[in-house]
């Protein structure tokens, strides 16, 4: 089931108090989960003498969230040089922090130098040269191309715009060891939002290998290697979730395989947005409208600036209406919100309970890549956060934007260029 047991135990008994307090559309965080979810990962890779997961900024970026991730002893994977500052914020630097940045830019490696530094995982083999100084210890991303085959959110890897080749791998490592690395550590992602663990293990496999093969090449060892994310979650009722625990054993176990062939083990490196938060986060909206035209639609107060993947992705999130979570469906519903843009809807043609106006709806495993991927299409304002403590207190973490924020980056006074003839 999308939403856990005790997640909904504690929160709909509060939710029209919490509602009523704060006002809807809102999103709300469970810390509890999110902890379990942390143990369970840690957990799972405990016999694997060095295990750290960086949690992907990208997914919720909101200081309390990393506040809490960072009690975990998590690190953070940042692609961007805001993501930078918030993990910094957050208290953290040098090794705690992976970039792992894409197309990068001049500002960002600079960003990444600054304040304590980061892991910096270089993306392609051109970058070693602009790297303005190489860091002692340096990862590379890592893409397979034809050797092996992506999952449906990532795609085809000849295809993903990430990463160093397969023929470019060993002179990457070759040159950044030239320009004074002396550790190093190997990072890819090749999957997203996978529910087989058997794909993550395949991932940890060929990493390890690839690792013999480039140190036998160039006579280096490796600190880590990073399988990156990409660990599902069910986000349909009556879908299995990934098995972690099993995940856990057979990585493991290529750990110490290693250790046999290689005399050394590796750290390993996670770095998991969704698994991590995803099914701990719901959106609430309430009911407003209801409108009976060839379909009967539900509107609702927040729209898909506050949650895009359905529109995005055709991606489904679980609903609930507050109080009639154990009734029959009764009718076939479109929920919809009030952008201009006929794709703006969290659900097409779903069952559902009668739904009347003022009703509160559940929309489900927000958690990861929701308010996060919100935008301000038709001047609608992204929604407040909160976070249900595990003392059954609710703290607002991030307040809903205002006119003035969306009119903040307008130019009023003039600043015009005369170009030269
Ligand atoms: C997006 C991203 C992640 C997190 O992905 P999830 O699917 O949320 O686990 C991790 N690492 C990198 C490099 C990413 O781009």
């Amino acid at each position: 089931m999308p939403m856990s047991r005790s997640f909904k135990d504690s929160l709909f008994k509060k939710l029209p108090e919490i509602a009523e307090h704060y006002g809807t559309p809102f999103h709300i965080y469970d810390e509890a989960g999110i902890r379990e979810t942390g143990n369970r990962i840690k957990e799972a890779f405990a016999k694997i003498p060095e295990f750290r997961e960086y949690f992907a900024v990208k997914a919720l970026p909101n200081p309390a969230i990393l506040t809490l991730m960072k009690t975990m002893g998590f690190g953070f994977d940042c692609s961007s040089v805001a993501e930078l500052i918030l993990s910094r914020r957050a208290g953290c630097s040098g090794g705690d922090i992976m970039f792992t940045s894409n197309n990068t830019s001049r500002e960002e490696f600079q960003a990444a130098a600054a304040d304590g530094g980061c892991i910096l995982n270089l993306d392609d083999i051109s970058l070693i040269a602009k790297v303005p100084r190489m860091p002692e210890l340096i990862c590379f991303r890592y893409n397979p191309g034809p050797l092996r085959t992506g999952n449906s959110i990532i795609g085809n890897p000849v295809e993903a715009k990430y990463g160093v080749s397969h023929s470019q791998i060993v002179d990457a490592y070759r040159l950044a060891k030239e320009r004074g690395a002396i550790q190093f550590g190997i990072h890819t992602m090749l999957a997203s939002n996978e529910l087989n663990y058997t794909y993550m293990v395949q991932t940890a496999r060929t990493l390890l290998e690839l690792v013999e093969y480039i140190q036998k090449e160039l006579g280096i060892t490796f600190r880590f290697i990073n399988i990156g994310g990409g660990l599902g979650i069910p986000y349909q009722p009556g879908v299995a979730p990934l098995d972690l625990e099993a995940l856990g054993r057979e990585v493991t176990d290529l750990f110490s395989a290693f250790n046999r062939r290689n005399g050394y083990t590796p750290a390993l490196y996670m770095e998991s947005g969704r698994f991590m938060t995803g099914p701990h986060g719901v959106l609430i909206v309430r009911a407003i409208n209801r409108k009976d035209i060839y379909r009967t639609y539900i509107g609702v107060d927040g729209c898909m600036t506050s949650l895009m993947r359905p529109a995005l992705y055709g991606a489904y999130h679980h609903i609930e209406v507050l109080g009639k979570e154990g009734e029959q469906p009764s009718e076939l519903v479109d929920v919809v919100g009030s952008l201009c843009e006929n794709n703006d809807k969290f659900a097409i043609q779903r069952p559902l309970p009668p739904i009347a106006e003022n009703d509160l709806l559940i929309i489900q495993d927000s958690g990861a890549h929701g308010h996060a991927m919100g935008f301000n299409y038709n001047g609608r304002l992204r929604p407040k956060e909160l976070l249900l403590n595990v003392d059954g207190s609710v703290e607002l973490i991030r307040r809903a934007e205002t006119e003035e924020d969306y009119f903040a980056t307008l130019q009023f006074a003039p600043d015009t260029l005369i170009t030269g003839e």
